[in-house]
């Protein structure tokens, strides 16, 4: 490992200071790196972490243009694999779209978001920008001044400051980009659709050559392709119990259940190498910059994963923002910078109206005696809009796979 990677500095300056190494600070530090424009990634986690962390799998063919327009698709060209179909499993029977063909004909390509890490850190590295791994930024000041400071602690405890003129919060939910910002300085909007999933990573072959969606009245099921080897399920899950509270065979069961395997076919069963609970939540934060601090993607917004739309907002967000600081800090445009948060925005709300359809298409609520409530059959009916209706299929593709 390099120096660069390795150590932290106690004091520093870069012109754009980036927060956290995911698709957004990646994206953006390679966009800003191939430019000129000075910049510096810094990550709390090690370099073995951020390269192994799985999470998303399915991009856009918006996101694939983006990631090709700037020489940042090899990896995904020659490893990912197209995807267009879905199915849905409910109590009236099991239907396909081949989403490819209708709506805007775009597919999906498969491609572990954990793999895409690696390579835009690997491109980042090889052109020479500087990351420093293991530094947590603590707090983010002076974001109204000319001179931003990002405060920082490295794995050793050790403290230090670095100084930009511009910072890009791309840590996450829980980074100090968000933490930082004054009372009243953003408008926090929030939703909880009150569902939580048990997001479950199996050493398993898909079990079907589309994404698995499942309706069922214990609860909704998922499954989505990963690689040949692994695939990533979804159990609807109780509220607050911990991630290891089923064994993995009364998982395969519930899976199998729920997935209607009697009818359709068995899952394959493998080891489960990684569980973990997701509250279906939706929150967007209201404009996306304060001063010189810009949020981007899990950091300006959180969508629930139904429609699988977090990273490929991620990298969008992160070009429109790469485009804007290089106008600014190379031609001294600010104009772009100005229209930042209202372009993320219109995006970030068009995907949280389709997530939130989504949650309400895959789940309904009982009514308080157990049987099918007003909900459960809104749900239902919406189900058999989509199975029919060409025009409701349309609408779906473009906005299934489009961001
Ligand atoms: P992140 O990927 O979270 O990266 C943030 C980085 O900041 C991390 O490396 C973190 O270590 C670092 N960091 C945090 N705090 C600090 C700090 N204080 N100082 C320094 N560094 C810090 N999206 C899709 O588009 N398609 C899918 O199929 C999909 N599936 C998903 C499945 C699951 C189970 C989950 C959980 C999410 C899924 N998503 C999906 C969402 C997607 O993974 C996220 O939206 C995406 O990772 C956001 O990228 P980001 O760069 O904004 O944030």
């Amino acid at each position: 490992m390099t120096d660069s990677q390795s150590t932290t500095a106690l004091r520093d300056k870069a012109d754009v200071v980036i927060l956290g190494a995911g698709p957004a600070g990646l994206v953006l530090g390679n966009l800003l790196q191939a430019s000129g424009v000075d910049c510096v990634v810094l990550e709390r986690a090690t370099r073995a972490q951020v390269q192994t962390r799985s999470r998303a799998g399915f991009l856009a063919a918006n996101t694939v243009r983006i990631l090709d327009r700037h020489g940042l698709a090899e990896g995904l060209r020659r490893r990912g694999r197209e995807h267009a179909t879905c199915e849905f499993r409910t109590e009236d029977g099991r239907f396909r779209l081949d989403y490819g063909g209708l709506g805007r004909g775009e597919r999906h390509t498969v491609y572990p978001q954990h793999e895409l890490v690696t390579d835009l850190l690997t491109r980042y590295l090889d052109t020479g920008g500087r990351v420093r791994f293991g530094t947590e930024a603590l707090t983010v000041l002076d974001t109204d001044g000319a001179r931003p400071t990002v405060t920082v602690r490295d794995a050793d405890g050790r403290t230090g400051s670095w100084q930009g003129r511009y910072v890009a919060g791309c840590d996450g939910r829980h980074g100090a980009a968000r933490r930082s910002l004054p009372p009243g300085a953003v408008r926090r909007h929030h939703l909880d659709h009150g569902v939580s999933w048990l997001g479950l990573l199996a050493e398993a072959p898909p079990s079907l050559d589309a994404v698995g969606y499942a309706v069922h009245h214990r609860g909704f099921a998922g499954h989505m392709a990963r690689t040949p080897e692994a695939t990533r399920y979804y159990l609807q899950y109780e509220r607050g119990a911990p991630p290891d509270a089923w064994s993995e065979d009364r998982i395969w069961d519930e899976l199998s259940l729920r997935m209607r395997a009697a009818d359709y076919g068995p899952l394959h069963r493998g080891r489960i190498v990684h569980r973990a609970v997701v509250d279906l939540e939706s929150d967007v934060l209201e404009p996306l910059r304060h001063g010189a601090l810009f949020l981007v993607g899990d950091a300006a917004s959180l969508l629930s994963p139904s429609a699988a739309k977090g990273a490929n907002l991620a990298v969008l967000e992160a070009e429109i923002l790469a485009r804007a600081l290089i106008a600014d800090l190379g031609h001294g445009d600010p104009e772009g910078l100005a229209r930042y948060s209202a372009r993320c925005l219109e995006h970030i709300w068009r995907a949280q109206e389709f997530s939130g359809w989504m949650v309400r298409l895959l789940h309904g609520a009982p009514g308080p005696d157990g049987e099918p409530g007003f909900h459960d059959s809104l749900r239902r009916s919406r189900l058999a809009s989509l199975s029919s209706s060409r025009s409701s299929q349309d609408w779906f593709a473009e906005h299934y796979v489009g961001v």
